[in-house]
């Protein structure tokens, strides 16, 4: 099976995280015979000072060849005037576009050793691992018309304007988002939420009508309906009771980064996004990056949690490679090297150590030897 990987540090601590993943490659291919090949690229301000573009068509060509892109972050304030369609963002949107990345899995898991470290109480978030299945490519935030009408002057003589966003969902698009949130439920608990607002909102009406459709292909798979704005307050409530949520857009936008608070820290979350699989080889074009970004304010210093990053390469060893053991086992050296008191700066508690990048890259790879 072939294993190569297109590797797109980015910018800021996207560097400084991505050499850890690449130790931790050059690590599996060494002692488990992993097989992993890979080339770089330049995205965001670094691909805009060597080629004057977010990505270079050559970059893009590579991560149409890969059987999964690792991206690490983009942007930073050097590149805040750059032309619009040029911006360091454009890379990253370019990349979701052209692969066809419909389907974003966020998962939130709060490791025992950071329950403190929560907004929330300890027992509500303990032990939580839930996914988030958000559909990345259509809804409101590409729905048309999009637009800002003029309307003229109203009787007190104040401009008036209307604004427009179009919701619009096609059965296609549901239907696809809904099998890859099923799928994951399979490899999971087997048990389902699809938020949505159908009450309100007949694009609601539809998704619901498709999720429920595809639910006579996986009988053993629980289904839940769940109206997104009590999703949103079952999260903080009792996030427990969920195990894999799917949802829009713009509520998968929302839902998400609460999800993700429950567990503490920015340097921590994963991602992955999937496209759809391919007709003949039934290998799906993927990329994995951490939530967060390129943290100008501290690249350089060596002191970026990789954590993040790591766990978002597990992911592809999970979901693109089907690398199931693997991936438990390097989640499973995250959680112990947290369980060992190892600490970045973002997640520093008293009585722990306070480590570097690099320390902690190293001590996640110890934990695998
Ligand atoms: P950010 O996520 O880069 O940083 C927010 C805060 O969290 C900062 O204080 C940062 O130091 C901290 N932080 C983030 N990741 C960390 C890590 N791994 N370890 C330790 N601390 C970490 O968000 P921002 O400051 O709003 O944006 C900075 C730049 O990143 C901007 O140019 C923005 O456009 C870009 N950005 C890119 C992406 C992406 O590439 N996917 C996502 C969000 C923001």
């Amino acid at each position: 099976m072939s294993k190569k990987l297109l590797l797109l540090p980015g910018d800021g601590i996207g560097t400084e995280i991505m050499a850890e993943v690449e130790k931790l490659i050059a690590f599996l291919n060494e002692s488990r015979k992993a097989g992993f090949s890979y080339e770089t690229g330049l995205v965001g301000g670094a691909a805009y000072d060597e080629h004057g573009i977010a990505i270079s068509e050559q970059d893009m060509e590579k991560a149409q060849s890969a059987d999964a892109v690792i991206f690490g972050a983009v942007g930073g304030p050097q590149w805040d005037n750059v032309p619009y369609d040029k911006r360091p963002e454009a890379g990253l949107l370019r990349l979701r576009k052209d692969l066809g990345l419909f389907a974003n899995l966020r998962p939130a898991i709060c490791y025992e050793a950071l329950a403190d470290a929560s907004a929330l109480k300890r027992e509500i978030v303990e032990g939580l691992d839930i996914l988030i299945v958000r559909e990345l490519t259509g809804g409101v935030y590409f729905g048309e018309p999009k637009q800002i009408i003029e309307l003229g002057d109203n009787e007190n003589g104040k401009n008036q304007k209307r604004a427009v966003d179009t919701q619009v969902y096609e059965t296609y698009e549901i239907d696809r988002i809904a099998r890859v949130a099923y799928d994951m439920a399979m490899t999971r608990s087997k048990k389902l939420h699809s938020a949505d607002k159908k009450n309100v909102m007949i694009s609601g009406v539809l998704w619901d009508e498709v999720v429920r459709e595809v639910a006579v292909d996986y009988s053993e798979v629980e289904f839940n309906h769940i109206l997104a704005d009590n999703a949103a307050m079952q999260l903080v409530r009792n996030p427990k009771q969920f195990d894999v949520i799917v949802t829009d857009n713009l509520f998968g936008d929302v839902l998400s980064d609460t999800a993700a608070m429950l567990t503490g820290s920015l340097g921590m979350l994963p991602s992955a996004s999937l496209g759809a699989p391919d007709e003949k080889t039934g290998k799906r074009k993927a990329m994995y990056e951490p939530v967060h970004g390129s943290a100008p304010d501290i690249a350089g210093l060596g002191i970026a949690n990789p954590i993040a990053m790591i766990a978002s390469f597990a992911m592809a060893l999970r979901y693109s490679f089907n690398m199931i053991e693997l991936a438990d086992e390097v989640e499973g050296a995250i959680a112990g090297v947290l369980a060992d008191g190892l600490r970045s700066g973002d997640i520093m508690q008293q009585g722990c150590k306070k480590v570097s990048t690099e320390q902690m890259g190293d001590a996640i790879i110890a934990k695998l030897v």
